[in-house]
């Protein structure tokens, strides 16, 4: 593979799998990830993602396969000898030393000299805005205050990759939206290239610059978020991360489509060859009417459940059990029981070919 010559890639996974005896924890994977990166493996839990991360920082070695790190060989060197920065939901920050010690410490283990240390940890506080808590302890911080010494204690070394296993699994909702976009502006403003596990498709869709999805220990789509969201490749991404519900539909000889359960069919304006389709509806795709040429089902309402502005309604139909649909609030009020008629407008519309 000459993948690795490439210049502007810090990292390159070339086949790398991992077994423990029988089980296949990740099956072979190759892809790469370019300088400045914000790259997300994001799946459901078991699906491969800390394996996958552990493999790159060097906790598991791999059962075959290589990892470069620009254009060096690293499969086989110690966590240390990588020289990669790590960030876990438990903070492990050193409790007896200051938040400026906590970030100077690997500085000194590097045998920076203190001039330059001093300089990097008062850049370092200013990056994470916490120049004014330099001389607390951990245990005197916040969580979220505690997540971003770890941050920059990480990053003080300028390593060329900084790996985060679920940073902000540990905090509350609002802490750990606050942290998202520090997490963000911090990516942003030094440049290097950042490795995210999370299971959160949000998370995920609002850090990343690039999303690995993974679902049984394979990477089965890679791409920026809005990409994978608007056309999913698989009917696992589509219901994973766009939060689609999956249809079975079919697309006639003369361009019409159906779907299985159901005789009446629409023209699809997007011209596909004939054969046996997947329809993925995304709840805010769907509309409540018939909206004229577009696919129309015919349901009943199961449930509604109030989210604040968007109120959430579950809809059985012939077609398919249990469609997410998400309406405003404001408007029209739902209740279990009700019929409605969802369409879908065709530019709205997931359309997946059906093999096999
Ligand atoms: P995720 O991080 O997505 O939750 P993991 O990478 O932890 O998933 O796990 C992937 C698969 O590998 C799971 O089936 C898990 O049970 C298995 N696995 C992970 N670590 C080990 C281990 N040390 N020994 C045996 N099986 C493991």
């Amino acid at each position: 593979m000459n993948v690795r010559t490439n210049d502007s890639q810090v990292l390159v996974l070339d086949e790398v799998a991992k077994r423990y005896g029988a089980l296949t924890a990740l099956a072979p994977t190759s892809f790469a990830i370019e300088r400045g990166e914000f790259l997300t493996l994001l799946g459901p839990s078991g699906s491969g993602k800390s394996t996958l991360l552990k493999l790159i920082a060097g906790f598991e070695a791999p059962t075959s396969g290589a990892i470069w790190l620009r254009s060096r060989d690293i499969s086989r060197l110690s966590p240390a000898q990588r020289e990669l920065g790590m960030v876990f939901q438990s903070y492990s920050l050193f409790p007896n030393l200051t938040v400026a010690q906590n970030i100077e410490y690997g500085l000194k283990r590097r045998k920076w000299a203190a001039d330059r240390r001093r300089d990097r940890v008062a850049h370092m506080l200013a990056i994470v805005k916490l120049e004014h808590r330099a001389d607390a302890l951990p245990a005197e911080l916040s969580g979220g205050q505690q997540q971003r010494v770890a941050v920059a204690r990480s990053l003080a070394y300028d390593p060329d990759v900084l790996l985060m296993d679920e940073p902000l699994g540990a905090l509350d909702r609002t802490l750990r939206l606050e942290m998202e976009s520090e997490i963000k502006r911090i990516h942003s403003e030094l440049g290097t290239t950042f490795v995210y596990v999370t299971h959160d498709q949000q998370e995920a869709m609002h850090l990343s610059t690039r999303i690995a999805i993974m679902n049984n220990s394979e990477v089965i789509a890679l791409g920026e978020p809005d990409d994978l969201f608007r056309n999913p490749p698989n009917s696992f991404t589509a219901e994973f991360f766009s939060d689609a519900t999956m249809v079975a539909g079919r697309i006639d000889h003369d361009g019409r489509f159906s779907f299985a359960q159901g005789d009446t069919a629409w023209g699809d304006p997007t011209r596909r060859s004939s054969g046996l389709y997947l329809f993925g509806i995304r709840p805010r795709a769907a509309k409540v009417g018939v909206i004229d040429g577009a696919p129309v089902l015919q349901g009943i309402v199961r449930s509604s459940m109030l989210f604040g502005d968007e109120t959430r309604l579950i809809i059985d139909s012939d077609a398919v059990s249990a469609l997410r649909v998400v309406v405003p609030t404001r408007g029209r009020r739902f209740s279990a029981g009700q019929h409605v008629d969802i369409s879908i407008p065709w530019d709205d519309a997931i359309l997946l070919p059906q093999t096999g």
